[in-house]
Order: C-alpha cells, then sequence, then structure tokens
C-alpha cells in the first residue's frame, strides 16, 4: 500500500434477508393496475403478510418503480416476478409458497375493443391458467378473484321482467348480451366457479369473488386506471356534454380493503360479493362534484350541457360507446350491497369526497396540470373547532 493511504476494508455481504416463511405469503397479479396497487399498498401497511406482486415485465421501470416506492420502509418488502396471463408457465414460479392469491389482473381497455377476443381472451385463458397454477401449487388456501358487476346485471338492465332494475349476487348476466369487456368478466368468473367445482379433493382450494361497480377514488401512482380516465377528463375541460346516465360507484379504498377481508374470514368461502357504495350517483351529479370544488380553482366547468336522450339516440348508431350505453340512459339501477356491509364490514366512503379526492390525487400525481388559483386540498376543520375563528 503506498504511504500515507489508509486501509479500507469492505465488507461484501453475500446474506439473502432472512424470509420468515411462518408469515402468509400473498399473490397480487397485475400489481401495477389500480385496484391492485391499493390492496398492496393495504397489505404492505398491515404488516401481517409478505407480498409477491406480477408485472409483464420487471424491465418496464414506469410500472415496477411506483411498487417499489409504494411503502419503502415496510416490515417485509414487496417482491415483484413477471408473470403474464396468456402465459401459462408463468404461474407456476408466481403461485409459489403462496397461501393467497389475488387474482386481479384482467384487461379494462378504455372502449370497445375492435376484436372482442383481445379481450376475452386473457381474462378466461388468463383466469384458467392462474387457477390451474393454485391447484397445482399444494400452497394456495383461497383464491380472491376480481370479477365486476359487469358479470351480475349486464344484459338485463331494461328487460322485460326485470323492470325494477334491482340486482343482487344471485344475477348473472348472460354472456351473449355483453358487450366484449362485461363478456370477459362475466366468462372469466363462470370459468373460475366451474374450474374450483370440478377439482379432485386433493387439489381444492377456496374461491371468493368481488363484483365491483365502477371504481374510483385517489391514484396512488402515475399509472391511474381507467375509470378514473373519465374524472381526469372532466377535471380537464375535456366534457362538455354528459348524459342522464345513473352511475354505481364504489372507492378504490374499499375494493382493495374488501379484496383482503374476503381472503382473511373463513365465512366468505364460496361466495360472490357486489361492491357498491352508491348505486343513486350520475355521470351529471360527478360532474358537478367537480365543477363546485374546483371551477372556483380556476379549472373548466364540466358537462354544462345536458345531452338529450333522442341526441344520445343519434349518435349511439355510429359510436359503439354511445350504442352500449344508451339502454341504461335514464334508469336508475341499484345493487344490493348488503353482503359487503353485514360480511365484509365495508362503510364505504362517502362518494363526493371520493370524487374530490380522486381529482386532488391526478393534480398532484401531474396528470392533471394545475392552475395558478390551485389552492390543493383543504384540511377538514374539526366538527368542534369550525366556530373559533
Ligand atoms: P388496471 O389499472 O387497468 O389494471 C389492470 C391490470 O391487469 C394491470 O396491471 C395490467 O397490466 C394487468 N393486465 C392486463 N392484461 C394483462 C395480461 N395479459 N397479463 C398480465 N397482466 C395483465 O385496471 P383496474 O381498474 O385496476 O382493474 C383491476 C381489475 O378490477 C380488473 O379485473 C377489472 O376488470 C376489475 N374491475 C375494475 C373496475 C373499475 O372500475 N376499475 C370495476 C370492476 C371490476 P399492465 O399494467 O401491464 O397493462
Amino acid at each position: 500500500m503506498a504511504s500515507g493511504q489508509s486501509e479500507i476494508t469492505v465488507a461484501v455481504t453475500t446474506a439473502k434477508p432472512v424470509v420468515d416463511e411462518s408469515v402468509p405469503l400473498v399473490l397480487v397479479s397485475g400489481a401495477s393496475g389500480y385496484i391492485a396497487t391499493h390492496t398492496i399498498q393495504q397489505l404492505l401497511i398491515s404488516g401481517n403478510y409478505r407480498v409477491r406482486g406480477t408485472v409483464r415485465s420487471l424491465k418496464s421501470e414506469e410500472k415496477v418503480k411506483p411498487l417499489r416506492e409504494l411503502i419503502p420502509d415496510a416490515k417485509y418488502p414487496l417482491e415483484l416476478c413477471e408473470a403474464d396471463l396468456q402465459d401459462k408457465g408463468s404461474w407456476i414460479p408466481a403461485v409459489k409458497g403462496c397461501k393467497y392469491v389475488l387474482h386481479i389482473a384482467s384487461p379494462l381497455p378504455p372502449g370497445v375493443p375492435k376484436n372482442p377476443e383481445d379481450v376475452i381472451r386473457p381474462a378466461v385463458d388468463g383466469t384458467l391458467n392462474v387457477l390451474s397454477a393454485c391447484a397445482e401449487s399444494g400452497s394456495v388456501l383461497r383464491v380472491v378473484l376480481t370479477s365486476s358487476i359487469a358479470a351480475v346485471s349486464c344484459g338485463l338492465v331494461g328487460h322485460p321482467g326485470r323492470s325494477d332494475n334491482t340486482y343482487s349476487e344471485e344475477d348473472w348476466s348472460p354472456p351473449e348480451a355483453c358487450a366484449p369487456y362485461e363478456r370477459s368478466k362475466t366468462l372469466a368468473e363462470r370459468a373460475a366457479w366451474d374450474f374450483v367445482k370440478d377439482l379432485p379433493e386433493e387439489k381444492k382450494f377456496e374461491l371468493v369473488v368481488m363484483n365491483p361497480a365502477a371504481v374510483f377514488g385517489p391514484v396512488i401512482t402515475k399509472n391511474a386506471g381507467t375509470t378514473v380516465g373519465f374524472i381526469k377528463a372532466a377535471l380537464s375541460g375535456e366534457v362538455p356534454a354528459v348524459v342522464n346516465l345513473n352511475m354505481v360507484v364504489i372507492d378504490v379504498r374499499d375494493v382493495a380493503q374488501a379484496h383482503i377481508v374476503a381472503m382473511e374470514k373463513p365465512e366468505c368461502n364460496g361466495k360472490r360479493y357486489i361492491l357498491v357504495s352508491d348505486s343513486n350517483f350520475s355521470f351529471r351529479k360527478m360532474c358537478e362534484v367537480v365543477n363546485k370544488e374546483f371551477v372556483p380553482q380556476g379549472y373548466k366547468a364540466a358537462g354544462k350541457i345536458k345531452l338529450p336522450k333522442f341526441v344520445a339516440w343519434f349518435i349511439s348508431l355510429f359510436n359503439s360507446e354511445m350504442s352500449l350505453i344508451y339502454p341504461s340512459i335514464g334508469k336508475q339501477l341499484t345493487f344490493i350491497n348488503n353482503r359487503m356491509i353485514n360480511e365484509l364490514g365495508i362503510q364505504p366512503q362517502d362518494t363526493e369526497k371520493m370524487i374530490i379526492d380522486t381529482c386532488y390525487s391526478l393534480v398532484e400525481f401531474g396528470l392533471v396540470p394545475k392552475t395558478p388559483q390551485y389552492h390543493g386540498a383543504k384540511p377538514k376543520v374539526p366538527q368542534g373547532d369550525q366556530n373559533l375563528s
């Protein structure tokens, strides 16, 4: 060593972090998605589980980095692996050693896909690929599958004999009457129930199904979900006109919590759960809520033009999205959420708060630009302090 230089000892540790195998391992498919990130966040915060998430490519920085940064000091750091719904073999290592699987991944296109099979095949084959791997794993005890109310009421709205438009977990969408996404969810859920029913005793595991309504609520990464796109458009001044369309909604935070409770509670086995907080919301009300909070902060008013039904009918003649929603215009749908409240114990978030929280998160994540007048969410004044000023 040259004189004057001090000796530096570099300790290279090759020891891997000690994994506590007694802590249940949960697989979350489609980890970078909107609902999945919330679910992973809640699982990691609980500190009760080791969590493994699947992404299509670990090379996708845009999807992987926000996940790594979700809960950096989690008791059990998030593990990520690659899996694609249409690659059966990729699910075998993904489910290895897992006690629970939350199968959330499925294509959710923003519009009607040109080729229905682009949505249906990954949804149905993907579900069967995940479930087959679970059956072979020897470790999976329960799968929670994310279906949708699309598998409950689609094609029944306005149907003779269903004039009350009230739906429960007993209802099933007839696949032949559904648009591609709705069909994909119905067929995938049906395939899952048939799959577990036909399993030999030694390969059996439990199945619980979540049937959420349209999901809104804050984004926690820049990968905003498809449904949040409508609020983003409203806040960005891209929704000048709206039709009178009933909207059935649920907060993403409630959906994530519901998945975890459904995974934990023994009595949930074998059941579907409609996840709905408010059946009586509408696109018009959503615009009103956004406008009330954000027009004073310099954002353009959304949905100022109330599109009459006959105009919607005309548009539906050449626009596939409008032709899909046209039968539901002006109709009030009701989804019974007793099971969610009584069995899962979910007390749903307030709908207006859900919309406002969504908007602020979109601005804070840079998905909608800040206006000069933007002041951000004002902290709520505690009840007792309101008269103090
Ligand atoms: P999202 O943000 O679009 O997430 C979907 C996830 O699925 C993404 O991580 C996506 O991965 C993954 N995925 C899609 N195709 C895949 C494939 N071939 N292989 C592997 N992964 C694939 O949607 P979300 O709103 O969170 O929805 C999650 C689930 O909830 C879906 O099953 C959806 O049908 C259901 N659901 C959603 C709503 C709603 O309003 N959002 C309502 C009811 C039910 P990439 O990021 O790589 O594309």
